[in-house]
């Protein structure tokens, strides 16, 4: 592999054509020698409403095909600065959820054993649990900007503690994350009791509701997080039902009134600067995404994130 494996371009073989990798990277069967990698974590048996998650990173890759190398917005040259390619997916096992989680950990601890900053492209937000405990393994517990209209901080769902809407209550019990760099924005929608956002904020989590989002620009909010999260490791955990289902309908659980696509791209270019170790894009569900837009989206967000990692050297 090259040292800087370009994607595919559009103008060598048409966009609509030629290999499915995330933006048409090269594949590689193990991070070892990657600055970055995209990575699929095609789970979604921990969904509590509309499934389909488990397709989200097939999707994802495939509207990534339209993704050229350079932001034309902050001028990132990703593709000039690291080497990046496209490890495929975990390979869960769909009948059982606590052995995909232990499965998932494994491959995400020699993701970053070889030094490689993971994007990972879900499946549903199960998965941030498995790969938050890899990171505090690598790196520490670590700050978290964590987009999403739900706090998924549940105690537990049915009476499970492992499922989608719990893995930052098990993060913060298990020590995963640095509660006081804990960032939750874009909540909303209906609660199973009128204190499911307290528990967070009685964490130490800055909590920002969608309702405090709506109408602005978020640089001024980024510029605040860049503060609370310093100079420390920072996960970027962001569900799509996080944006308006306006934007992103290809999702399981969507709740009205969310951050617009533009917000979304403040959020994570607002990350610029940070120590950012690891993110992912979860819960997009191409059943429910009849333009294909909503993976799409994921996709921009998930080379947006690209753009905004460390270089090499750090
Ligand atoms: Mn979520
Ligand atoms: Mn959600």
């Amino acid at each position: 592999m090259p040292e800087h494996p370009q994607p595919l371009s559009g103008n060598e073989m048409p966009r609509f054509a030629g290999p499915a990798t995330m933006m048409r990277l090269p594949s590689a069967s193990t991070a070892r020698g990657l600055d970055a990698c995209f990575i699929g974590v095609p789970l979604d048996v921990g969904t509590s409403n509309r499934p389909g998650a488990r397709f989200g990173p097939r999707a994802i890759r495939a509207e990534s095909c339209l993704l050229r190398p350079y932001n034309m917005a902050t001028g990132a040259a990703p593709f000039e600065a690291l080497t990046v390619a496209d490890v495929g997916d975990v390979a869960i096992n769909t009948y059982n959820l606590a052995a995909s989680i232990g499965i998932t950990e494994a491959a995400y601890d020699a993701v970053l054993e070889a030094g490689c900053r993971a994007l990972t492209l879900g499946g549903d937000h199960t998965i941030a649990l498995p790969i938050l405990r890899a990171m505090r393994r690598r790196h520490g517990p670590v700050g978290l900007v964590h987009v999403d209209a739900h706090a998924d901080a549940n105690d537990d769902m049915f009476g499970e503690e492992i499922a989608h809407g719990t893995p930052f209550r098990r993060a913060v019990e298990e020590g995963l994350l640095d509660t006081a760099r804990v960032v939750q924005i874009g909540l909303r929608g209906t609660g199973y009791s009128a204190g499911d956002f307290d528990w967070p904020r009685a964490q130490g989590f800055r909590v920002v509701p969608a309702d405090a989002c709506w109408n602005r620009s978020l640089s001024p909010l980024m510029h605040e997080v860049r503060e609370q999260m310093g100079r420390g490791p920072v996960y970027v955990s962001f569900d799509i039902d996080g944006l308006d289902p306006s934007v992103a309908p290809g999702t399981g659980t969507p709740e009205f009134a969310g951050l617009t696509a533009a917000q979304g791209f403040e959020v994570i270019r607002g990350c610029q600067g940070l120590d950012i170790v690891g993110g992912d894009v979860v819960e997009v569900a191409p059943a429910y995404d009849t333009s294909g837009n909503t993976a799409l989206l994921a996709a921009n967000l998930l080379y947006e994130m690209l753009c905004v990692l460390p270089g090499p050297a750090s």
